[in-house]
């Protein structure tokens, strides 16, 4: 079990040359997952044929059985190069099959992602592209596979975009755009953009998801107008957030997380509300409100919660924002003990200190937990097998682990799942922590 309030943070081993099972795919896998969920985009592949195909279980299904909307998967358009053209260069190719899609497929915008093999045979990408700026809103991304994973890509994508399709624009007061929830690596995705949407609509702001926006060229378009960028992440998106400032003057804040539960919740909106002057009455007039009715409503599960899971010890093995979320949720407001926490989205270095100190500082509970980032499966069931753990939140591939080896619960919560289905469910905001419970309660069964 975990001891009482020492700081752990072990050093892990190199990572060895082979990785087994790692949690993403790779950058063209990112960047294609962030033109899907852009509205009526089409993403145009320039890659091997089955570069585009390996994401649908890769990228899409993985994130909660989801499929990848109107062209993803075999309707996107693919140059589906072959030895040939590493021979004598795909560019021709690329140039038909644009010509084509835009013949053919209907889109606001057209995204052309570029995988391993025209960068190794250095078709020049962008030339090909600049002949077709005239005809309709068209950018490329060059995503090399081997450059990085997916969290990769989907930083590649936003940096084509702020390069090749933003303009400066009139700032308006009280509009946001959110960054740094990454498409179908944030398996919850769709539902957090949305809670945080609504949430910030009471008091007075007008957020920007991007994904999922009804029109996502005019989303996109609209991104410099925001009074300021919020990253909902202590690391994924804050580069587009450097970039936005660098070429646009726009402001941006770090939130380590999409706010789980009526205590975080609370601290986010009186955050914005001081960040973005907000009418301060109106807004705890919202908190208020809202507060009531999660806490109202968290006495429902009062009696399933003290008998399932009282001081529950839990891993947590997640991407960083979502464990940062679910630990203080868990330790803040359901007195559960975290007692590991696996970090599988592979953080550059010089945010995991600051990571480390989210995860560990101004927590309820008496145990601190002890932080891993490990993106190998293998060695991550290793890790479980040192503790002893009532719960388990992770990924579809902790399941079996939890329930044979550790004789615990497990809910899936991170990439890769594929054994719940997730369109519209989240744990974010005030109503999250009791969604949360739900689904815990749900694998606990009840008491008969
Ligand atoms: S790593 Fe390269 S070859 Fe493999 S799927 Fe990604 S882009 Fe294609």
């Amino acid at each position: 079990m975990g001891t009482v309030s020492a700081l752990r943070v072990k050093e892990e081993p190199k990572y060895p040359g082979i990785v087994e099972a790692p949690r993403y795919s790779c950058a063209l896998g990112g960047a294609y997952m962030a033109a899907l969920a852009t509205f009526n985009t089409v993403p145009i592949l320039h890659s091997g044929a089955g570069c585009g195909m390996s994401q649908n279980f890769g990228q899409n299904f993985a994130a909660g059985l989801n499929d990848a909307g109107p062209t993803g998967n075999t309707s996107t358009p693919c140059s589906c190069l072959v030895e040939e053209h590493a021979v004598f260069g795909g560019e021709d190719k690329l140039r038909a099959l644009i010509r084509t899609t835009l013949e053919l497929v209907q889109g606001e915008l057209y995204v052309v992602i570029s995988g391993c093999v025209p960068a190794l045979i250095g078709d020049d990408v962008p030339a090909v592209v600049k002949e077709f700026r005239k005809d309709a809103p068209i950018v490329f991304v060059n995503t090399a596979g081997f450059l990085g994973n997916s969290y990769k890509g989907y930083e590649q994508f936003l940096d084509a975009v702020i390069d090749q399709l933003l303009e400066p624009q009139p700032v308006v007061a009280k509009r946001v755009n959110l960054l740094g929830i990454v498409p179908y690596q944030h398996i919850f995705w769709k539902g957090n953009l949305q809670v945080i949407k609504d949430l910030l609509a009471k008091v007075g702001v007008s957020a920007n998801m991007i994904f999922t926006e009804n029109s996502g060229l005019e989303a996109l378009k609209s991104i410099p107008s925001a009074e300021l960028n919020l990253v909902l992440s202590p690391w994924s998106g804050v580069a587009a957030a450097k970039k936005l400032e660098e070429k646009f003057a726009s402001p941006y804040e770090v939130i380590p997380t999409v706010p789980v539960g009526p205590k975080d919740t609370t601290a986010f909106l009186r955050f914005i509300a001081d960040r973005l002057d907000l009418d301060r009455d109106e807004v705890e007039r919202v908190i208020a409100a809202e507060e009531h009715r999660a806490y109202r409503f968290s006495e429902y599960m009062a009696a399933i919660t003290s008998m399932a899971l009282p001081n529950a010890y839990t891993a947590i093995v997640a991407d960083t924002s979502t464990a940062i979320g679910l630990t203080r949720y868990g330790s803040n407001e359901l007195g559960w003990l975290p007692e590991i926490v696996i970090l599988t989205d592979d953080p550059p270095e010089e945010y995991r200190g600051e990571i480390v100190r989210f995860l560990t500082e101004n927590l309820a509970s008496a145990v601190t937990p002890e932080v891993h980032f490990e993106i190998d499966s293998h060695r991550i069931r290793q890790l479980l097998n040192e503790h002893t753990v009532q719960l388990v939140l992770a990924s579809s591939l902790e399941k079996h682990i939890a329930t044979s080896e550790l004789q615990a619960m497990q809910v899936s919560v991170a990439f890769p799942t594929y054994d719940r289905l997730i369109v519209d469910r989240n744990y974010a905001g005030y109503r999250g922590g009791l969604a949360l419970m739900e689904d815990v309660a749900y694998k606990y069964g009840g008491p008969l």
